[in-house]
């Protein structure tokens, strides 16, 4: 059988008559040409129309994607997700080996930053070298900061690790599913350790302009988004996770097909939860950033962007793209934009809204 996708619209059809593979093959051209065109300029940076630069980086699982994302555009690594060293291998990565990979990394930016989410490991992220107790619920259980917490040595390797790289190359530090103040000032304590193990002097302080090592935690919680205002406190930044974000505030399990439509990231709750992250953040002059699927979504950038995010980090084919709605948005459109997706009642509306902009 022909079978036709429409990866953009997540549509399959079987066995299309001939005249909708026509139109198909059309579109998919058409789609083709416009991103080399894009690509053209996808090095460049990405500045509105009222000259504020955003910062449009790559998520990657390893070093070796770095080199390839830097080719597609990426002002940087908004998201290193670590659980791939980890992962399809019975013994884990110890400190040295971990160190070679964020060196790498590091290495592979040439002064553009890194930023390396520490081990998030649970859930929908198995790691065959970690024995854990199995749990009814593992998305509500020990995942996240929560496993690191719970396993200080696993975290104190990572954390040392990455202290060694931070001494001469630009890194950002960040913990998943942080919830609490507690659970932040426990990683940072962490960090700290680590600073005085590996015998550098400069600990990091968590007030962004002296300290060396930015450190940020992923808002993927309700929780807290909900006291952002507080949790700016003790940090440099906040990076938005809108995949486990959705999943918390819908109460839906991003893994389950029967629950895909109510886990939308551009549902209004959610968006008023990237709101609320916001306003915390600016309470201390902190900047937000998105990491979660949406990022890449050119269609929601001119909202995130009304919504007060200034970087945005996505799989490296989407950079380009989304540099380029970047550079069509004017913020003051984009506020006026983001308020109405606010006032919208489901995702739908927003949808629509944004594609009718
Ligand atoms: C997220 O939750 O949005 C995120 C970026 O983290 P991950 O998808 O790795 O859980
Ligand atoms: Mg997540």
């Amino acid at each position: 059988s022909t079978i036709a996708i429409d990866g953009e619209a997540g549509e399959v059809r079987i066995d299309p008559p001939a005249d909708v593979v026509a139109e198909l093959e059309d579109e998919a051209r058409a789609r083709k040409e416009r991103l080399a065109t894009l690509r053209g300029r996808a090095t460049e940076p990405a500045v509105t129309l009222d000259g504020v630069a955003v910062e449009v980086a790559a998520n990657v699982g390893g070093p070796g994607e770095v080199e390839a994302a830097v080719g597609a555009g990426a002002d940087g690594i908004g998201l290193f997700r670590t659980e791939f060293l980890f992962m399809d291998r019975g013994e884990l990565p110890d400190e040295r080996e971990q160190e070679a990979a964020y060196r790498a990394a590091a290495e592979a930016l040439e002064g553009r930053p890194l930023l390396v989410r520490t081990l998030d490991a649970g859930a929908d992220k198995p790691i065959a070298g970690l024995e854990q107790e199995p749990e009814a619920n593992p998305f509500l259980g020990i995942r996240g900061i929560r496993l690191g917490l719970e396993r200080p040595e696993l975290l104190g390797a990572q954390l040392r690790a990455l202290c060694r790289v931070g001494v001469d190359h630009r890194l950002r530090i960040m913990f998943p599913m942080v919830a609490t103040t507690d659970e932040l000032a426990a990683a940072r304590a962490a960090l700290e350790e680590a600073h005085l193990q590996v015998g550098d002097e400069r600990a990091p302080d968590g007030n962004g302009a002296e300290s060396v090592i930015e450190i940020g935690i992923m808002v993927e919680v309700p929780a807290a988004a909900l006291m952002a205002s507080t949790l700016a406190g003790e940090c440099d930044f906040f990076s938005i996770g809108t995949n486990d974000l959705t999943q918390y505030v819908m109460a839906a399990d991003r893994g389950n097909e029967h629950v895909a439509e109510l886990n939308d990231p551009l549902h209004p709750a959610v968006l008023r939860l990237i709101a609320t992250t916001v306003e915390g953040a600016a309470t201390r002059d902190r900047w937000v950033g998105v990491c979660g699927e949406l990022a890449g979504d050119e269609l929601a950038t001119p909202l995130l962007l009304g919504l007060g995010v200034r970087e945005l980090s996505m799989a490296a084919p989407a950079i380009a793209a989304v540099k380029h709605a970047v550079r069509s948005t004017s913020l003051d459109d984009a506020r006026t934009l983001a308020s109405s997706a606010l006032a919208c009642a489901t995702a739908a509306e927003v949808r629509a809204m944004l594609a009718s902009s």
